[in-house]
């Protein structure tokens, strides 16, 4: 039974991906409902995954970024969006949020949907101005600016997950020789490095260099506020690398300052800890999107996984129970998905490491496939990689890279870890076949036959 009656004021904090969701979905739920999203930036309804290729150029107009304007949410849904309100504090208690240090504005219902902040290296120098962050619209202007204006020669990027990696490449369209510099062993950290070792050849290929193992520990020639160069240690060695700019990719952490003198349940990093309906631990308060912790659907535990598209399905399931309804976000497997150079990349589930770490008993397999019959010409190769749980037989995470119909074969993959789907049954799924878009075997049933015959050669 909806209790709309109680919560007529429904306020929500971030005016992106899950926030505005998370109100939309409040409205539909409850049409009678005030429903405010507070927004601390200028801009509102963004997509960040195409933020990339408005500073290469690929996307030619700055109005294209956006999807709704706030106008859009006013007239349309009868939300109101108040941008540069930033949240710095929250009453549980007196069920309000403190704006701009100053203004306090009421609740009944209140969605969290803050999002998440690059990570800071703790480098004193970091102010610099050419050293940029990337995560939003005022990030993408100030680095699109400084381009246009300074026309610089070369970058170093700290950092070579997915968004550096993406920025490497816009850099590299418009001329500009990158530097990256990773902490780990390998780029792409989370991937089997079979799969991350192909980017990496890519890289080489386009004339990008990579030092892996490596961290930049400090900023230095600072002249007129930028810096020259960076040093870099690597082991016992430390080397000096000048360069006209430096962008800060070393991951994320959720943006929830203002949540830190309540007794809201945090997990790490200060995410926001929810159960399946997205409530936390205060019953009037709901979290959704990168700053809420998920369940990994494999593991079954809590944890960040932070993807536009769980921030649209959790910010509208909290949403509709912020309003009054009782839907509930079984959890996540993980699916992710880049383009680099042409190269498709995915994966979904888990990779050999964490599920030895969980206890599994992992067995993996590699294969190479064409996309399809080769005779027709055009087949390109994809690499797969497949970890399977020898006692249970149960698919733990899969992994692809290829030049065509990579990440729409991983989804499948998907489909089968969250039904959990042993290996025999992705084995013999039936999957659809004609000469120019796959094999009679498609990739997905031969890689799961070649991981049935690894696990009949193991004794137990
Ligand atoms: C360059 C780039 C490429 C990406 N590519 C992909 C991709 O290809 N696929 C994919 O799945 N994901 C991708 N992502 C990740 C994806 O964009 C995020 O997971 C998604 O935007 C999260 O949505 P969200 O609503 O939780 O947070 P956000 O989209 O970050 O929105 C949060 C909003 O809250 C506002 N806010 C923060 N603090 C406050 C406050 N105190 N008061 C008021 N407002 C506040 C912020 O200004 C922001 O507008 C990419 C991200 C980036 C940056």
């Amino acid at each position: 039974m909806y209790r709309q009656d109680l919560y007529k004021n429904i306020l929500v904090i971030g005016g992106n991906v899950s926030g505005l969701a998370a109100a939309s979905q409040a409205k539909r739920v409850n049409p009678q409902a005030q429903v405010t999203v507070l927004e601390s930036g200028k801009y509102i309804s963004y997509g960040s995954c195409g933020l990339p290729y408005y500073i290469s150029g690929q996307i030619k107009e700055f109005n294209d970024i956006f999807t709704y304007s706030v106008d859009f949410f006013q007239k349309k849904r009868d939300i109101k969006v108040l941008t540069e309100h930033r949240v710095t504090g929250l009453d549980t208690s007196g069920r309000q949020v403190i704006v701009n240090r100053e203004k306090k504005i009421g609740y009944d219902r209140l969605i969290i949907c803050s999002g998440s902040t690059p990570r800071s290296l703790n480098i004193a120098g970091q102010g610099s101005e050419n050293i940029f962050n990337f995560w939003n619209v005022s990030d993408t202007i100030r680095i699109k600016d400084y381009i246009s204006k300074e026309k610089p020669k070369n970058a170093i990027i700290a950092g070579g997950g997915s968004i550096g990696l993406l920025m490497a490449e816009a850099f590299h369209n418009l001329g500009i020789k990158v530097t990256i510099i990773e902490l780990a062993g390998k780029i792409l950290s989370d991937y089997e490095p079979e799969i991350s070792t192909i980017i990496y050849k890519v890289l080489a290929l386009k004339g990008i260099d990579v030092t892996l193992s490596a961290m930049i520990t400090s900023f230095g020639k600072i002249r007129q506020n930028a810096a020259g160069s960076v040093t870099v240690a690597k082991g016992p060695q430390a080397i000096e690398l000048d360069t006209d700019f430096i962008l800060l990719s070393a991951g994320v952490k959720p943006n929830t300052p203002f949540i830190e003198n309540t007794s809201i349940d945090t997990g790490p990093l200060g995410s926001i800890k929810v159960n399946k309906n997205l409530q936390t631990s205060h019953i009037n308060i709901f979290a959704a999107g990168d700053c809420a912790m998920i369940k990994n659907l494999v593991t079954g535990k809590d944890e960040l996984i932070p993807t536009a598209n769980n921030a649209a399905k959790t910010g509208r399931i909290a949403g509709a129970n912020a309003a009054g309804s009782s839907s509930t976000f079984e959890g996540s497997a993980k699916t992710k998905t880049d383009v680099f150079f042409g190269i498709e990349v995915a994966k979904t589930g888990i990779n050999t490491q964490e599920a030895q770490a969980l206890g599994y008993d992992p067995v993996k397999v590699t294969g190479n496939y064409p996309s399809h019959i080769e005779p027709v010409g055009g087949a390109e190769n994809i690499t797969v990689s497949l970890t399977v749980d020898a006692k249970s037989r149960r698919v733990l995470g899969a992994q692809m890279a290829g030049k065509e119909s990579v990440s729409k074969r991983i989804d499948v993959f998907a489909a089968g870890i969250t039904s959990e789907m042993s290996v025999d049954d992705l084995y013999m799924l039936d999957l659809s076949y004609a000469p120019l878009v796959s094999t009679v075997w498609d990739p997905i049933n031969k890689i799961s036959g070649k991981a049935i015959l690894e696990l009949s050669k193991r004794k137990f």
